[in-house]
C-alpha cells in the first residue's frame, strides 16, 4: 500500500461547523415551528455587484468568440488586473508596489496554505490565539506542528489575543521564522493601529521574520488609524508578503479571485546562506503548480476598480456595517461585552458569567433561536466567547437583536 503523509493524521478534528449544524438540526426537530437566525454565517450573502455580473457576461461572451477567446493566462495573472491593483489599492495611497509584485490567485486561503510551500520545512511559525484554523493546519500538513499537546501544537508558537491585552497580539518570547497577522480579524472582528502593526514590523525587522499578513477584510475598514496594507508601515516590504481577496470585499466567495503580494525587496536565506528573492522563487512556484485564475474571475475582479464597482462594492460592505452597528448596539444595551464590528463583519462576544462557549450557544439557540460560533472553536483562548457575524439580512440582524434585548 501506497504510504501516506503521517502529518495529516497529527490534526485534530475538524468538528466546529458540523457540531454546529449537528446542534441546529437537533434543535429544529425537537421545535418545528421555531425561527432559527443564522449569525454565524461564514460568507456574503449579498449578490455581486452589477460592475462586475456585466464584466463576467462579458468576458463569457469573450470566449464564445475565435477573435476574442482566451486559454491559459499568465500565471502570475493577467496585467489589466495586476496593474489595477498595484494603481489602486497601493500607489494610490502612496505606497509603492509595482505590477510585477502582485501574483493574482484563485482566493487567499490557496495562497496563505501555499506560501511556506517556499520556505523551510524545519521554520518555527507564530499564531494568534484565536486563529483562521488554515494558517496552522497548513502548517501541520507540512510537518511543522510536532506533537498535539491539548489544543496547541508544541511546533507553534501561539500568542494569546483576549480582552486583557485588548487583542494585540503580544510580541513572542522566543523567535519565530514567520509570523501569521489577520487585520482586521477573524474570528476577533479587531484591527492592529498603525502603531501596533509597526511594532511588529520592527520586530520582524530586527529579529530577521516574515510576516504573513492576511487583509482579507480590508474592505471593511472605517478607523482612520488603521492601516489597509502592511506596506503603509515604513520598512514593511522587507519583512512582509499580504494576501487580499475579493471574496469577502465583492463577494467573490464563489467566483474565487484574490491576490498576494510579494515585493522583490523580500529576501530569504538558503542552506548555504545566499540570499534569495521569494518573488522570484513564489513566481517559480505558482508557475509550476498553478495555472492561473480564470479570465471570467479577473475580468470581474477589475470591474471592482471601474467607479460604478467601487460605489456598488462600497454599498454592499455598508449594508453589512450598519448590520454590525446594531449588533454592538443592541448587545451593549442588553449588558453584554462584545469587541470588534468596527473595521470588520464580525463580532466577539463575550460570554455571560463564566459560561462555557458551547452553553451560551446552547442558551442563545434554546431561548432565541439565534445561532453563533463557539469561540472555542478558534482555539483555546476563544473560550468563553461566541463569534457573531453581520452577514445576515437587515431583518434577520433586527430580529435577532430584539430578542436579546431585556
Ligand atoms: C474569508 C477569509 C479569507 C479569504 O478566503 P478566500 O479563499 O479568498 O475566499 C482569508 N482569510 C480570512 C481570515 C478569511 O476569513
Amino acid at each position: 500500500m501506497v504510504r501516506i503523509n503521517d502529518n495529516y493524521l497529527r490534526l485534530p478534528e475538524s468538528y466546529l461547523f458540523s457540531e454546529v449544524a449537528r446542534r441546529v438540526a437537533e434543535f429544529q426537530k425537537a421545535h418545528p415551528g421555531k425561527e432559527i437566525i443564522r449569525m454565524g454565517i461564514g460568507d456574503v450573502t449579498r449578490p455581486l455587484c452589477k460592475a462586475a455580473i456585466d464584466a463576467m457576461h462579458s468576458a463569457v461572451d469573450d470566449e464564445a468568440s475565435a477573435s476574442a477567446f482566451h486559454g491559459y493566462g499568465p500565471e502570475q495573472g493577467y496585467a489589466f488586473l495586476r496593474e489595477k491593483i498595484a494603481l489602486h489599492d497601493y500607489s494610490g495611497r502612496g505606497i509603492d508596489i509595482d505590477a510585477d509584485e502582485i501574483f493574482i490567485g484563485d482566493g487567499a486561503k490557496s495562497d496563505l496554505g501555499n506560501f511556506t510551500d517556499i520556505l523551510a520545512t524545519d521554520m518555527t511559525v507564530a499564531v494568534t490565539d484565536p486563529v483562521y484554523p488554515v494558517y496552522v493546519d497548513t502548517n501541520v500538513m507540512a510537518g511543522r506542528g510536532g506533537e498535539r499537546i491539548g489544543e496547541h501544537h508544541e511546533g507553534i508558537i501561539y500568542l494569546p489575543v483576549n480582552k486583557q491585552n485588548g487583542y494585540v497580539p503580544p510580541l513572542p518570547d522566543r523567535r519565530p521564522d514567520v509570523i501569521y497577522l489577520c487585520s482586521p480579524n477573524n474570528p476577533t472582528g479587531t484591527a492592529l493601529t498603525r502603531q501596533q502593526l509597526k511594532e511588529w514590523v520592527d520586530y520582524a525587522r530586527r529579529e530577521g521574520c516574515l510576516i504573513l499578513f492576511d487583509s482579507a477584510y480590508e474592505a471593511y475598514i472605517h478607523t482612520a488609524d488603521v492601516p489597509h496594507s502592511i506596506y503603509e508601515i515604513e520598512g514593511a516590504k522587507e519583512v512582509a508578503v499580504e494576501f487580499r481577496s475579493f471574496s469577502k470585499t465583492a463577494g467573490f466567495t464563489g467566483v474565487r479571485c484574490g491576490y498576494t503580494v510579494v515585493p522583490r525587496c523580500l529576501k530569504g536565506r538558503a542552506a548555504d546562506g545566499e540570499e534569495v528573492s521569494l518573488n522570484r522563487l513564489w513566481n517559480r512556484r505558482q508557475s509550476t503548480k498553478f495555472n492561473g485564475a480564470s479570465y471570467i474571475s479577473q475580468r470581474g475582479a477589475e470591474a471592482i476598480y471601474t467607479e460604478e464597482g467601487q460605489r456598488q462594492t462600497k454599498e454592499t460592505v455598508e449594508y453589512y456595517m450598519e448590520n454590525a452597528r446594531i449588533m454592538r448596539e443592541a448587545l451593549s444595551a442588553a449588558g453584554y461585552e462584545t469587541a470588534g464590528g468596527v473595521d470588520s463583519p464580525y463580532i466577539w462576544l463575550k460570554t455571560p458569567g463564566r459560561m462555557s462557549s458551547w452553553d451560551f450557544f446552547d442558551f442563545l439557540l434554546s431561548t432565541h433561536g439565534i445561532v453563533g460560533t463557539p469561540g472555542s472553536g478558534f482555539g483555546a483562548e476563544g473560550e468563553g466567547y461566541l463569534r457573531l457575524t453581520a452577514f445576515n439580512t437587515r431583518e434577520a440582524t433586527l430580529k435577532a437583536m430584539s430578542l436579546l434585548l431585556p
